[in-house]
Order: structure tokens, then C-alpha cells, then sequence
């Protein structure tokens, strides 16, 4: 067989995945799994979706659509984001992608050489380092370790910017801590990145509309205006509105590198299909009760994970304020062992968890933390404290 690409040597399975299908294997084989492992929102979008889709399918043109994504999508994608507070946007400054994954891979390209240096902040989502190193980007991870509640410092961005690298990768609230930046602390990093005008930043916010404890959503350009021409916002129906099959994501920035993205849209995809523009714009045009309601639910679900990992002794876990997971350090469990089994490290850990209480979480070194695990609640609720009290159990019967 001739050779493949280089690039695709350096593109790693996905570990959500694996304990995935373990935890799908083991269902199979008739055992009793709790699933926490991926990221999924457990709903779908109100009825006005499917009404929407419905009547494009009476209009369907059959044709090519706009690399850039249909007017009207892009108008009430404008909308949404004067919703909160990203003001100041024309149709120049935004384009349509298959989801956020795919708009984040084509601005990597359109941003990022061979060799150039791209900053990303330690607990990250996984595909940011895969989508790097696949591009042959040169990568700097930033330690953000539980004791700074897994939030990177002004001082570390500061430090960080001093070899002015190509891009720096930026993700709130997140996947997979669940922590929110407050207003305060966006506004010290933004008067860094003020300061370091030879650096790109993507903010990927793709879970701006679930954020709790009556806190909001911040971006950079709030704080600092003249931003604007290097900070490119990410966003997505996935997460919002229940809706990660259906694939639309969008980018907000200088109109120059959405340009550029337009470009790659065009060899990559051509358009966003039709059918799929007309939910999305009604999604996110439509009533927002179901969103609001989700918000509201993921909130409670978090309160009741977070009472039961209070609990169990030498369980460390900042308090997270969005999105639907928890990231607990667990290492107080290394040297240990459950039945036998000894647990070293954090994929002994999730391992022997599902081997022995059939509860599927997600190791943290797949998202470069390996002292901790993904607990992400999106599991039908009744299913939520039976599923954490086995993780309970688990700590107590270790030895
Ligand atoms: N960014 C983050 C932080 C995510 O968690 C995800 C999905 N898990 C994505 C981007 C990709 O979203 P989409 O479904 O829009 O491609």
C-alpha cells in the first residue's frame, strides 16, 4: 500500500470515545452502565425546528448554497450574539461551518503554519491538540492545575506571550472543568492580550447560553475594542438547542481571517445544507424556553453531583458555573487498590470503575490532566445520584 500523510500519524483515536464504546460493550454483554462519559446534551429542540425543516423541505432549491452560510442565518446569528452582549458584528465578520469542530479546524488552518507556536491552556478539549498537531503546529500547553481552580493567570498568559506565538487557543466556559471566567478576570486577560498584538486568539464558547449561578458569559472584545481585529469567537447550535447531529457552528471575527475561512468553506464544503440552515435559524430565531430550561436543570444536576463529591474524602473539585461536567481530582486514589486491583493512574482509575460499578467516566489525561476525571451529567436524571453513589462506594472500598 503506497504511504499515507504524516499528518494523519499524529492524529490520536479519541479517548471519550473508547470508554465509550467500552461502556457500549459491556451494556451489550447485559451489565448495568451509567453512563458519564460523553458530552451530549440528553434533549431535543422545540417543535418550531422540525416545523421549519418541514416547510424547507416544500421549498428545497436543490442547489449550492454560500460557502459564506445563508443571509438569513447569518442575520440571526448576529442576533444571538447581540443576546450576549457581542455587539457590533456585520454579515463581513461571521461564517457558517458544519459545527463548531469543523470551523475550529479551518481557522487553525487559516491561522496556523507548519512549525508555528500555538498556546493552549491545560485542562483543554481534546480536538484543539489533535487539530495542531495534525496541521504540524508546534504546541505550548499552559498548566492550569485544580489549586488555580483550573483557570489560567494573567501572569501565565503574560509569560506565555513573551515568544509572541501564532495563536493562543481559549475555551469558556469548559469543556472539560465546567469553569466560568468571571467578568474580572476576562477583563486582566484581555488587558494582557491588549498588550501582545502579534497573537491570534480564538475564544470557542460554544456553551455561552449555559452558564449558572446567575453569572454571564464574558468575551476579550467586551473589555478591549481594539481586540476585535485578532479575537475570533466560536459558537454552535451542538450544546445550545440539543442539536449536535445536525451540524452548525459558526465563527465571529476580523472580516479578513473569516474571509479566509470562506476560502477553505469553499474547498472543503461548499455550503452548510439547506435544510440544516432552515433549523438552525429557527433554533436560534425560535423560543428560547428550551435552552433556558436546560440551563436550569444542568444547574441542579451540578449541585447534586458536586454534594455527593463533597463527601468522599481527599476528592478535590472547583465548583464548576457552566456548561453540563465536573472534573474532579481523584488522585488521592493512586497507590490504592479496589478488589485486587491496583490503580496507578487515572485510566486504572475510570477502568476499574467500570469494571466493578459499571460507571463510564472519561480519564483526564485525555484532556492533558491526568490527576483528574470527566464526570459530565448530561445522563437521564434518575439515573444522576444512583451513578454518583457508586462512585461513593468505589472510594470506600478502596484499600
Ligand atoms: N468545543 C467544545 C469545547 C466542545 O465541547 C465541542 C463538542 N464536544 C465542540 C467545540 C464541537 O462542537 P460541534 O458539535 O459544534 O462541532
Amino acid at each position: 500500500m503506497p504511504k499515507l500523510a504524516a499528518r494523519v500519524g499524529r492524529a490520536k483515536p479519541s479517548a471519550i470515545m473508547q470508554v465509550a464504546d467500552k461502556a457500549k460493550q459491556l451494556r451489550a454483554e447485559g451489565r448495568d452502565i451509567i453512563s458519564f462519559s460523553i458530552g451530549v446534551p440528553n434533549f431535543l429542540p422545540g417543535p418550531h425546528v422540525y416545523d421549519a425543516v418541514r416547510k424547507a423541505l416544500d421549498h428545497d432549491s436543490g442547489q449550492y448554497g454560500s460557502n459564506r452560510g445563508d443571509t438569513a442565518l447569518l442575520d440571526a446569528f448576529l442576533k444571538h450574539m447581540e443576546g450576549i452582549g457581542m455587539t457590533g458584528y456585520t454579515r463581513e465578520n461571521v461564517v457558517v461551518t458544519i459545527g463548531a469542530k469543523h470551523g475550529l479546524y479551518n481557522l487553525f488552518e487559516a491561522l496556523v503554519d507548519e512549525g508555528d507556536e500555538v498556546l493552549i491552556p491545560t485542562p483543554y478539549w481534546t480536538s484543539y491538540l489533535d487539530i495542531a498537531e495534525i496541521l504540524g503546529a508546534r504546541v505550548t500547553l499552559l498548566p492550569c492545575p485544580p489549586e488555580q481552580n483550573y483557570k489560567l493567570t494573567p501572569a501565565q498568559l503574560d509569560a506565555a506571550l513573551g515568544s509572541r506565538p501564532r495563536l493562543f487557543m481559549f475555551n469558556n466556559p469548559s469543556n472539560p472543568t465546567g469553569m466560568v471566567y468571571t467578568q474580572d478576570e476576562i477583563a486582566a486577560l484581555a488587558d494582557v492580550l491588549a498588550n501582545h498584538p502579534d497573537t491570534w486568539v480564538i475564544t470557542d464558547d460554544i456553551y455561552n447560553r449555559m452558564v449558572f449561578d446567575g453569572l454571564s458569559y464574558h468575551n476579550f472584545v467586551q473589555f478591549r475594542p481594539e481586540l476585535r481585529d485578532r479575537v475570533i469567537f466560536t459558537d454552535s447550535i451542538s450544546k445550545t438547542y440539543g442539536m449536535p447531529g445536525w451540524r452548525a457552528g459558526f465563527l465571529a471575527g476580523p472580516a479578513d481571517a473569516i474571509r479566509a475561512v470562506v476560502t477553505l468553506n469553499s474547498n472543503h464544503i461548499t455550503n452548510v445544507p439547506e435544510i440544516v440552515t432552515a433549523a438552525a435559524i429557527a433554533a436560534l430565531s425560535g423560543p428560547q424556553d428550551v435552552p433556558a430550561a436546560k440551563c436550569a436543570e444542568f444547574q441542579q444536576k451540578r449541585d447534586q453531583v458536586m454534594e455527593v463529591l463533597a463527601r468522599i474524602p481527599g476528592v478535590v473539585c472547583p465548583r464548576p458555573q457552566g456548561a453540563f461536567y465536573v472534573f474532579p481530582d481523584i488522585s488521592c486514589a493512586f497507590g490504592k487498590s479496589h478488589d485486587g486491583r491496583r490503580i496507578g493512574n487515572d485510566v486504572d482509575f475510570c477502568n476499574a470503575l467500570l469494571e466493578a460499578k459499571g460507571v463510564a467516566c472519561v480519564p483526564g489525561s485525555a484532556f492533558g490532566e491526568p490527576r483528574s476525571i470527566r464526570i459530565s451529567y448530561t445522563c437521564p436524571t434518575p439515573q444522576l445520584l444512583p451513578g454518583m453513589r457508586r462512585i461513593e462506594e468505589f472510594f470506600a472500598e478502596l484499600v
